[in-house]
């Protein structure tokens, strides 16, 4: 089966989907995005995703080219064109494309942003056996701009982290500035010590994960603690556990890091519990 997709108001098959070479994104990495996983045929966290797409938008002064409930609309006619049933919805908003290259931004009265949504198929995504094994990571150091806290497309130096550390034989890695942990380079990081699961707090300086927010809620009704404070790979490599989440790993166990093993090298108690809770919570509430 074609993959549809959706550009700029037309659903088509994958191949006809065409962006100009002076889109901003292309040439500036001038765009955000959302991913929002889909498990039975429905969103999970919709709402989370949606409101930090408004937010990463008002972030960079970008037009806003649909409504909260039209892109709701979007999403679910994909899934049904594309028949998921689990998987991720990705979404794109780019400053769009004038007729030149420039540095200043286009006249949004002249320049309609570009929106571009697709899906990916991923059956199995809820019961992957990842979780079971858990993932090792790498700590590299972060590099990247100031203002990690907005969703942008400028995903070149997390996507030299994945390459380093499948280099060094691992999943992933961890990225540190000024000696603590900031997050994975697509997941939020955290370790957890007794009962307490430690993550770096919300600033500049990381995304707000949008299953972060929503496990941090969980852990809390579960009676664990939660400390939002920075931490040290030593820390890492002394906690009981540790885990990573996002959209599309929901709570990911992580075993190793810098060839070190955490809590005996197989994935914690809390953090698979953690995952159920988030599973069976977050399915419940799903649109
Ligand atoms: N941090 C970074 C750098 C990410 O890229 C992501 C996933 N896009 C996350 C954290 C997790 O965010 P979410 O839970 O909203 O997917």
């Amino acid at each position: 089966m074609t993959r549809t997709v959706y550009l700029n108001g037309e659903y088509l098959p994958e191949a006809e989907a065409k962006v100009s070479i002076f889109d901003r994104a292309f040439l500036m990495a001038d765009g955000v995005y959302e991913v929002t996983s889909v498990l039975d045929g429905k969103l999970i966290d919709f709402d989370g995703h949606a409101k930090r797409l408004e937010r990463s938008l008002n972030e960079l002064d970008m037009p806003k080219p649909k409504a909260f409930d039209d892109l709701l609309e979007i999403h679910r006619e994909l899934v049904r064109l594309n028949g998921i049933e689990e998987g991720m919805i990705y979404l794109q908003i780019t400053r769009g494309a004038p007729d030149d290259r420039d540095f200043v931004f286009p006249d949004p009265e002249t320049t309609e942003p570009t929106l571009v949504l697709f899906t990916q198929n991923k059956p199995g995504l809820a019961n992957n056996p990842v979780a079971k094994k858990g993932i090792k990571v790498i700590s590299i150091e972060d590099v990247r701009w100031g203002r990690r806290d907005i969703k942008t497309v400028q995903l070149l130096y997390p996507s030299m982290g994945k390459m380093m550390a499948k280099k060094a034989g691992a999943d992933d890695a961890w990225m540190v500035e000024d000696g603590f942990v900031t997050e994975g380079t697509s997941n939020n990081a955290y370790i957890i010590k007794g009962n307490t699961i430690i993550t770096r707090a919300l600033s500049n300086d990381i995304l707000h994960g949008i299953t972060r927010a929503a496990v941090l809620r969980f852990a809390r009704e579960a009676q664990m603690k939660v400390e939002e404070r920075n931490f040290t790979i030593d820390e890492v490599k002394d906690a009981d556990e540790a885990f990573v989440t996002s959209a599309s790993t929901f709570v990911m166990p992580v075993v190793e890091i810098d060839g070190a093993a955490i809590g005996g090298g197989v994935p914690g108690e809390r953090a698979l519990r953690l995952r159920e809770i988030y599973l069976e919570e977050s399915l419940k509430a799903a649109v």
